[in-house]
């Protein structure tokens, strides 16, 4: 194994780690551990060039750094990435020598899942480095992040309901929700039994026609959800979602939902609040994974507790946000970087 320091002055550290033996080409990226550790997900993806994994995983660092930092955790940003199709390249041994890799960092960084990654690639990261989360196994084990990360959804739903419209009641609420993978169906099963009436879609007819079935959910076409009648759209599919074309025909009062990156360009937060669309930023609302991942890193013994008082402090900066978004007319993304950046972001770009 070789691992190689680039240069990159955005960021704490960048490391590519190679090795012939298994085909490994990956990245490592620390933007901040001003906060504590750098914490984020190993990304098992196909590029199509080194040049375009670097760009992913020093974004995505720079976005784990905020996310931290919004969820008050004392963790800062990190990342990592591997090049490859995960269902062909995707080998033990590689993993154990990117896990070593991890292991020489000394917990600089902590990894957990993230997209082309599975618990069970957790337990075989955890054979070589004592730094990675979100595993089924061991005393602080967290497991599966969506459900967590579906109720801070949920919560922050509330939140911007009672902003919007004066009540965070959710009965008889029409909520649209786009993909009904890991959080989005755990959403929608909140959302049923609050009492709302849903509607959904997802790239996988099977999913929405079980939603219908169990939950007399109306399905809409994937290009047309975010046009639904609905009071609120939740995004939980795909990032970019919120953009120039899409947002004229959004009738939704409150966006809240679990993807990242929902905001196609910064600019068109602007134009969300221009429309006197309530967008609870992405960032600040889909945290509660990493905060239950937070547990097992930080071995929180009272794991209820901790995760209450971060539910807590979530909803409260959201309420905050919005509270100053509506004095001001700014949009809510600008406004939860702003607090962000005042928190604790010395190598912040
Ligand atoms: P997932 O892969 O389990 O589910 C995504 C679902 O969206 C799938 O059912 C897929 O078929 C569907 N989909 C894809 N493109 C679509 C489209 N254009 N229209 C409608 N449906 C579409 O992913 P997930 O873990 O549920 O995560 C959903 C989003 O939330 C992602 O953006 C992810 O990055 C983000 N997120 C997830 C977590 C977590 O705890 N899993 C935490 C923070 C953020």
């Amino acid at each position: 194994m070789i691992v190689s320091v680039r240069d990159c002055p955005s960021h704490e550290q960048l490391l590519r780690v190679a090795d012939d033996a298994t085909g490994l080409i990956g990245f490592i990226a620390i933007h901040s551990t001003a906060r504590g550790p750098a914490a984020g997900g190993l990304r098992f993806k196909p590029y199509p060039s080194e040049k375009d994994a670097i760009a992913d995983v020093l974004n995505l660092s720079r976005g784990m750094t905020y996310k931290n930092a919004a969820a008050d955790l004392p963790l800062g940003g990190g990342k990592a990435v591997i090049l490859g199709d995960p269902a062909q390249d995707k080998t033990p041994e590689l993993l154990r020598v990117f896990g070593a890799a991890i292991e020489s960092l000394h917990g600089r960084y902590w990894t957990a899942e993230d997209m082309g990654m599975a618990p069970a690639d957790m337990e075989v990261l955890a054979e070589t480095t004592a730094y990675v989360a979100g595993r089924m196994t061991g005393a602080f084990a967290s497991g599966d992040p969506s459900p967590a990360t579906a109720e801070g959804v949920l919560r922050a739903m509330r939140v911007a309901l009672g902003h919007a419209t004066g009540t965070d009641a959710l009965a008889g609420r029409k909520v649209a929700v786009q993909g009904l993978g890991n959080v989005g169906w755990a959403l929608a099963e909140m959302l049923h039994r609050a009492g709302a009436h849903l509607m959904v879609a997802d790239m996988d007819p099977a999913r929405t026609e079980k939603a219908k079935s169990r939950w007399g959910a109306g399905i809409v076409a994937t290009d047309k959800i975010h046009a639904a009648p609905a009071d609120v759209f939740a995004p939980c599919a795909i990032g970019g979602i919120l953009s120039a074309q899409t947002i004229p025909d959004i009738h939704a009062k409150v966006i809240a939902g679990s993807a990242n990156n929902q905001l196609a360009t910064p600019a068109v937060g602007a134009q969300l609040a221009s429309r006197g669309v309530i967008y609870a930023p992405d960032y600040v609302i889909n945290s509660g994974g990493v905060i239950l991942v937070s547990t097992e890193i930080l071995q929180i013994a009272d794991s209820a507790s901790w995760l209450a008082e971060k539910f807590d402090a979530m909803a409260l900066l959201l309420d905050q946000i919005l509270t100053r978004a509506s004095k001001t007319g700014q949009p809510t993304a600008d406004i939860a970087d702003q607090i962000v950046e005042e928190r604790a972001l010395p190598t912040a770009a």
